[in-house]
C-alpha cells in the first residue's frame, strides 16, 4: 500500500496549487478506499501536504477503472472538493444540531454508499432529504450544493489556507491570467483582442474578421451569449458578474479561437 508521504514528496506548492493525488492503493484489487480531502488548514498547507485524494480505479471509465457498469462517481471529486472548501457530510451529527454547519440543508442521518437511489434516507429525520446534495453519500444523483454551502466555501476561499490560490498575483504565477493589459492572439488571419484582463467593468473583444458567435462561460458553466451584430467590435458589461475566472469562445466559422479573463 502506497502512504501519503510517498504522494507528498511530488507535491506542487500547497500555495499555489489545488493538489488532486489519483493513487491506485492496491494492486488489481478493490481500492480500500474511494476518496478523501482535507478541510482548510494553514498548518497542513504550510508543511505542503494539504490536498484531495482519489482512487485512480474509481475515476471514471477505462480499462484500468473498476466501476461497474451504469457506475458513474465523476461527482466524487465535487463531493471531496467541497470537503476541501471546509463543508461537511450533509449527515454530519445526524438529526442533531449543528447538524453540517449550514442552515439550509436539511438534516438526515444520510448515507451509506451502499444504498442506492435519489431518495435514500428520505424523512430519516422526519424532513425530505436533500439526496441530490453534493454532500450526501448518494452517488446515483448527485447535481447540487445549496445556498448555503456556496456561502460556507465562499467564506472558505478567504482563510490563509486558501487565500492566496485565487489571488491576482498567484493566477498570474500559475498561468491561469496574463501580466499584461491586453492578450493578443493571432489565429491564422485573424486578430482576436480580448481587453482589458483582468477586468471589473467591460470587457471588449476587438476582430478582424466578423464572427458567428461569442460565447462565455464561468466556471460553474454559465452561459453569456453575446448578441452578434455583424461589426467587429462587441462590449460585453461585466459589472455584475461574480470574480473569477471566465472563458471564451469566438467562432469565426472556419476557425474558432478559446481564451479566458479574469473579472475582480
Ligand atoms: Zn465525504
Amino acid at each position: 500500500m502506497l502512504n501519503e508521504g510517498d504522494l507528498f514528496a511530488h507535491a506542487w506548492d500547497n500555495f499555489k496549487y489545488l493538489n488532486i493525488y489519483i493513487p491506485k492503493y492496491t494492486g488489481g484489487e478493490w481500492s480500500l478506499f474511494t476518496a478523501y480531502a482535507y478541510y482548510p488548514s494553514l498548518s497542513c498547507v504550510e508543511d505542503n501536504i494539504d490536498g484531495v485524494f482519489y482512487s485512480s480505479i474509481r475515476w471514471g471509465f477505462g480499462a484500468h477503472s473498476e466501476l461497474e457498469d451504469g457506475q458513474e462517481w465523476s461527482s466524487v471529486i465535487t463531493h471531496e472538493v467541497g470537503h476541501w472548501l471546509d463543508l461537511r457530510h450533509t449527515f454530519e451529527n445526524g438529526c442533531s444540531a449543528p447538524g453540517d454547519l449550514v442552515d439550509d440543508t436539511p438534516y438526515t442521518t444520510g448515507g451509506s454508499i451502499e444504498v442506492e437511489g435519489c431518495f435514500n434516507n428520505d424523512l430519516s429525520c422526519e424532513e425530505s432529504t436533500n439526496g441530490e446534495n453534493y454532500m450526501d453519500y448518494n452517488h446515483d444523483c448527485k447535481k447540487m450544493f445549496t445556498v448555503g454551502q456556496v456561502e460556507r466555501m465562499t467564506a472558505a476561499l478567504h482563510l490563509p489556507a486558501r487565500s492566496n490560490l485565487w489571488s491576482t498575483e498567484n493566477l498570474i504565477a500559475t498561468g491561469c491570467a496574463s501580466a499584461s493589459a491586453s492578450i493578443e492572439k493571432e489565429v491564422e488571419n485573424n486578430i482576436l483582442s480580448v481587453y482589458p484582463n483582468p477586468a471589473n467593468s467591460v470587457v471588449h473583444f476587438n476582430l478582424n474578421a466578423a464572427p458567428e458567435s461569442i460565447i462565455v462561460s464561468n466556471a460553474l458553466g454559465s452561459i453569456i451569449q453575446i448578441d452578434i451584430d455583424g461589426s467587429l467590435i462587441y462590449t460585453l458589461d461585466v459589472a455584475d458578474l461574480p470574480s473569477g475566472i471566465y472563458f471564451y469562445q469566438v467562432d469565426f466559422g472556419s476557425s474558432s479561437e478559446n481564451g479566458k479573463f479574469l473579472v475582480q
